[in-house]
């Protein structure tokens, strides 16, 4: 059975926030120095979230990315990893990562049939990482990145976050670094999603500033044409490097997503900027049958009517989302606790 929305978008894409913890602290994710966390008895076992997969997949849903927080956090990960590969109908299984315990676990993941990875890299300083992670583990970040290549990750990508007066001169730099781990770089908008409290609109890089500064430097700029649901535009230099920009904040791409979100302890949403979810764990634990879940979850998405990007370009001022008084009355709200 596949399910659309009221805008004739299918349900295809899961992310699965394995935890809310995390060991950074990036100042556009999670710039405060106390957070609420979900209490642990509400975080849903591997097994829970497989019986979650099951009726999502039964539904349409084939690509998966398991994020967090950070996920390489959550203990024996491979396990939740094997469990959702033997699913016959995941088409793609990938992991975003701060990249921090990925020297350490990349093998295992690899060996557990993980099928590609994103680590989110902003800057190639380290006393910048510092600064804006608030933890020194930048040379940890780039270990784990290298050590991809060794166990044998393909299809790679890096992700930053380009924010003003902070990593916007690194673009070059970052996508020559890229070519020579051979991984793709996307530069990622700075998001006025929950958590970025500090967020504001002189803050954002937006893609045409982007396209403009690396056009200075390398020349001409080939947009590559594909039709698919991704978020990222995808470009060509003239020597034939490929990198991406996803432009969520000056340009969304709402009309083809096809995303949705499940938080660690079971709460569904629709949107990133979705205030409210749709609890999943309380009727999985009360006993409800994967036809009940399964009804549940299409009566929701055929009622999706979310454009949250859309909606908040439309805004004359444009102030972050939640306030932080919000964030800690519901720590749902935070990015860290949804997954990006
Ligand atoms: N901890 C992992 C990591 O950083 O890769 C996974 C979770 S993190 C929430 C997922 C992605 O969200 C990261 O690539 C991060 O850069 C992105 N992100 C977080 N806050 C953002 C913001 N305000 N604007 C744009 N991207 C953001
Ligand atoms: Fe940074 Fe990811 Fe942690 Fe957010 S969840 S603070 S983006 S590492
Ligand atoms: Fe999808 Fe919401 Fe992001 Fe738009 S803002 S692309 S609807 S998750």
């Amino acid at each position: 059975m596949r399910v659309e929305d009221t805008f004739a978008r299918p349900l295809r894409n899961l992310r699965i926030s394995v935890t809310d913890r995390c060991n950074l602290r990036c100042a556009y994710c999670m710039p405060e120095e106390e957070y609420v966390w979900l209490p642990r008895e509400q975080i849903l076992h591997f097994e829970e979230m497989g019986a979650l997969v099951d009726v999502f997949m039964d539904l349409g849903v084939d690509k998966i990315r398991l994020t967090g927080g950070e996920p390489l956090l959550r203990r024996d990960l491979p396990e939740l990893v094997r469990l959702l590969v033997a699913k016959p109908r995941l088409r793609d299984l990938a992991m975003t990562t701060n990249g921090v315990l990925l020297a350490e676990q990349a093998r295992a993941l690899k060996s557990a049939g993980l099928h590609r990875v994103t680590v989110s890299l902003d800057t190639l300083r380290p006393d910048r990482f510092t600064m804006l992670t608030r933890r020194t583990h930048h040379a940890q970040v780039l270990d784990g990145i290298a050590a991809l290549g060794r166990v044998g990750f393909g299809g790679t990508k890096l992700d930053t976050v380009v924010m003003r007066s902070v990593n916007d001169d690194e673009l070059a730099d970052l996508i020559e670094y890229g070519r020579s781990v051979s991984a793709e770089v996307r530069f990622i908008e700075y998001m006025d999603v929950g958590g970025a409290t500090r967020w504001s609109m002189d803050r954002v890089v937006s893609r045409a500033e982007m396209l403009g500064v690396l056009g200075r430097r390398y020349g001409t700029i080939e947009p590559i044409v594909e039709t698919s649901s991704a978020p990222a535009d995808r470009y060509r230099l003239a020597n034939g490097t490929v990198f991406g920009i996803i432009s969520s904040t000056t340009a969304p791409f709402c009309a083809s997503c096809d995303r949705s979100r499940l938080t660690a302890d079971g709460m569904w949403y629709l949107c990133l900027y979705a205030q409210r979810g749709i609890d999943l764990r309380g009727p999985l634990r009360g006993g409800a049958t994967a036809d009940d879940l399964k009804a549940l979850i299409a009566s929701a998405w055929t009622r999706r009517a979310d454009r949250g990007a859309e909606e908040r370009l439309k805004l004359r001022e444009r102030t972050p989302l939640v306030q932080i008084g919000r964030l800690r009355e519901d720590p749902h709200l935070e990015m860290h606790t949804r997954g990006g």
